[in-house]
C-alpha cells in the first residue's frame, strides 16, 4: 500500500469538507473493493474518509409507499429487514443473494451503487426500483445516477448518504452468478411499478441498463414470462471474456428476465 491520512470524521458535513480540501481524498465504507484495490496497488488516495463514525447513515425506513435505506447499511442488514422483506421482498432477496457471508456484513449500499461494478447487483435494484440516490449535494434519480464502467454522476466531493425505494406493485431479480465471486454474469431485475413496467440488466454489459425492448413487450402484452417469447436482445456492446460471450450474455438476458417476471408473479 501507498501512505494515505486517515480520517474519521462524526458528521456528512466533515466528510463532504474533507473530500472538498482534498482531490485525492476517497471515500471508505466497508473497504470491500477499496481495500483491495490499495493493497493491488491501483489506487493511491492520499486521505481516507471513513464513514463508519457518521451516526444515521446506517439503517432502514419504511414510511408509506416508499422504503429508504442508509448509505452504510450492510447487505446483510438490508437481507434480514422484516421491513424490507415485507414491502420489497426483491430488494431483501437481491441482497440475501450478494457475494458471500463476510461480503454482506461489511458490504455497504452506498459503497456498492458509489462503485458501480458493471456486475454488481444493488445498481440493477435502483435501476429496476426506479430508485432516488439521496447525496450530501442533491437526489438523483437511478437513470442519471449510473453513468458508465465503475462511474456515477457524483462529483469528488460528494458522497451517497441514503437510497429512496418507490415499493412496486410487484418485482423480482433473477441472477446467473460467477460461480467463485457470485457477482453477476447476467442478472435481471424487473418491476412492475407506478410510473411503468421496468427492466434493468447488470453484468452484461458496461454499467447497468434498461432493457428497452422488454419493457416494451411486457407492456404491450402484459407482465407475464410469456410476453417474451421470441424477444431477443442484442449482443452489440455486450461484454465478451472467460465466463460468457457477449451473444451467450444477450441470451441470458432474455432468460433471466422471463424467470423475474415468473417469480414476481
Ligand atoms: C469476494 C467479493 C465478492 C463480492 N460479490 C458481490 C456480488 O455478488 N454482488 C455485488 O453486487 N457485489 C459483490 N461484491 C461487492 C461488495 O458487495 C461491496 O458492495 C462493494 O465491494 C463495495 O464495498 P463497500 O461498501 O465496502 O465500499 P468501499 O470498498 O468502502 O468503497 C467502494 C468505492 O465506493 C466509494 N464509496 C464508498 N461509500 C461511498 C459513499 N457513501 N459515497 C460515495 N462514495 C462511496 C469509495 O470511495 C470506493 O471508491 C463482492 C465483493 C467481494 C470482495
Amino acid at each position: 500500500m501507498y501512505a494515505f491520512t486517515y480520517q474519521k470524521p462524526k458528521t456528512v458535513a466533515e466528510a463532504a469538507a474533507a473530500l472538498a480540501a482534498d482531490g485525492d481524498a476517497k471515500v471508505v465504507s466497508g473497504g470491500q473493493t477499496l481495500i483491495p484495490t490499495l493493497k493491488q496497488r491501483l489506487a493511491a488516495p492520499s486521505a481516507l474518509v471513513d464513514l463508519g463514525s457518521i451516526e444515521g447513515l446506517a439503517g432502514i425506513t419504511v414510511a408509506g409507499d416508499t422504503v429508504t435505506i442508509g448509505a452504510m447499511t450492510k447487505h446483510a442488514a438490508v437481507a434480514h429487514s422484516a421491513e424490507v422483506q415485507g414491502a420489497i421482498p426483491a430488494l431483501a432477496a437481491l441482497a440475501e443473494g450478494i457475494g458471500d457471508p463476510q461480503v454482506r456484513n461489511r458490504g455497504t449500499i452506498g459503497g456498492s451503487i458509489a462503485n458501480h461494478d458493471p456486475a454488481a447487483d444493488y445498481p440493477a435494484g435502483c435501476l429496476g426500483l426506479g430508485a432516488t440516490i439521496v447525496t450530501s449535494k442533491r437526489e438523483l434519480s437511478a437513470d442519471d445516477f449510473f453513468t458508465g464502467m465503475f462511474s456515477t454522476a457524483l462529483e469528488d466531493d460528494e458522497l451517497v448518504t441514503a437510497v429512496r425505494f418507490p415499493k412496486p406493485k410487484r418485482a423480482a431479480y433473477a441472477k446467473f452468478p460467477n460461480p467463485a465471486s457470485r457477482y453477476a454474469i447476467v442478472g435481471v431485475f424487473v418491476a412492475d411499478t407506478a410510473s411503468g413496467i421496468r427492466v434493468a440488466v447488470t453484468g452484461a454489459g458496461g454499467g447497468v441498463f434498461r432493457a428497452t425492448e422488454l419493457e416494451a413487450a411486457l407492456t404491450a402484452k402484459g407482465f407475464a414470462a410469456g410476453s417474451l417469447d421470441g424477444v431477443t436482445v442484442s449482443s452489440d456492446g455486450l461484454n465478451s471474456d472467460i465466463h460468457a460471450s457477449a451473444e451467450y450474455r444477450a441470451h441470458l438476458i432474455t432468460v433471466m428476465a422471463k424467470r423475474a417476471v415468473a417469480a414476481a408473479g
